[in-house]
């Protein structure tokens, strides 16, 4: 019998955003108006959302041996996720995204992995229990593939359920897709995988086959302010999301997949599962930031009553 607890394998960044009226051309120095430092990473954004919306959640992910990874572990452990298996990695700085944005909103983004590179297999192996015992693990894209690989075909072995977010878009080996139970593809990332544009239902339910063809059971591709394509069993449907004010939708995939799971895990019907996920990201999409803006347990309830 299974526990009902949810593993995330995945990234940790400390995201540093400068806001500048233009971008510096090659030599030049330009003068910021606001600096922040957040933390995001897709690993961490999604644990932060399934652990404020309930599900016992263990997360596995490296922070490198500096002042800010021993921040972010701080930040994570008050967000009812265990940490654990978060280690600070000697010799290591904490994965870094250098975001400028410019007067016109648009931004320029350096990433450097930094200890996020050092989740490899072996690191891993240490905590295969957390995965073997588990009853789903979610995983992204921004950890090492093999490390992706490996937990997949653990997980499938003991019939742990294998949730992929599929970003940042690519390709992925049939061997993966293969170890793969659920998938959560964007518009972008499902047009990466499949080579098929998904810009209407038709064309998503397109691109769902595709990936049913590769042996994953469940999709979900993700349509923005239009819901998700939801595609089970050889049937297809749009499932809506709600109607709000955006302003900044930062993260709204992340908080959706967190949220998702967590519901999945309470035994929740697909459909109602997905409901949840979308007030979940909705509110997000109503506050600034990423992990600032992903909501608790008593938000969504409220926002759905
Ligand atoms: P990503 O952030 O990965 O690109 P999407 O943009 O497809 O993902 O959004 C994921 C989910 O977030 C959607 O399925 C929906 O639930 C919610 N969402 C995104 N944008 C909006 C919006 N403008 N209004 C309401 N919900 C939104």
């Amino acid at each position: 019998m299974k526990s009902g607890k949810l593993v995330v394998l995945g990234s940790i960044n400390a995201d540093h955003i400068l806001n500048t009226a233009h971008f510096p051309r090659p030599g030049e120095t330009v003068i910021g108006s606001r600096y922040q430092v957040a933390f995001g990473g897709k690993g961490a954004n999604q644990a932060v959302a399934a652990g404020r919306s309930g599900a016992d959640i263990t997360f596995i992910a490296c922070v490198g041996a500096d002042d800010i990874g021993e921040r972010v572990r701080q930040q994570l452990a008050t967000d009812n996720i265990d940490i654990a298996p978060v280690e600070a990695v000697p010799d290591t700085t904490t994965g870094v995204a250098l975001i400028m944005v410019n007067g016109e909103g648009e931004n320029v983004i350096g990433i450097h992995a930094g200890a996020n590179a050092a989740l490899t297999p072996g690191y891993l192996s240490r905590y295969q229990q957390a995965v073997t015992d588990a009853s789903a693990l979610l995983m992204q894209l921004e950890s090492p593939l093999e490390t992706v690989m490996a937990a997949a075909k653990l997980a499938k072995a003991h019939q742990t359920r294998v949730v992929l977010n599929p970003a940042p878009a690519c390709t992925l080996p049939d061997a993966l897709l293969a170890c793969v139970d659920m998938i959560t593809p964007n518009e972008t990332e499902a047009e990466a995988l499949t080579g098929i544009a998904v810009t209407t239902n038709e064309e998503a339910a397109r691109a769902a086959a595709w990936l049913h063809n590769k042996g994953v059971a469940t999709v979900l591709i993700t349509l923005g302010s239009r819901g998700v394509w939801l595609s089970e069993q050889g049937a297809g449907q749009l499932i809506p999301g709600f109607r709000v004010n955006a302003v900044d939708t930062i993260a709204a995939g992340d908080t959706f997949n967190g949220a998702l799971i967590t519901a999945l895990l309470e035994q929740q019907p697909m459909a109602e599962a997905v409901r949840f996920a979308h007030a979940a990201a909705a509110i997000a999409v109503t506050r600034p930031g990423a992990q600032p803006s992903v909501p608790w347990r008593n938000e969504i309830d409220d926002f759905l009553q």
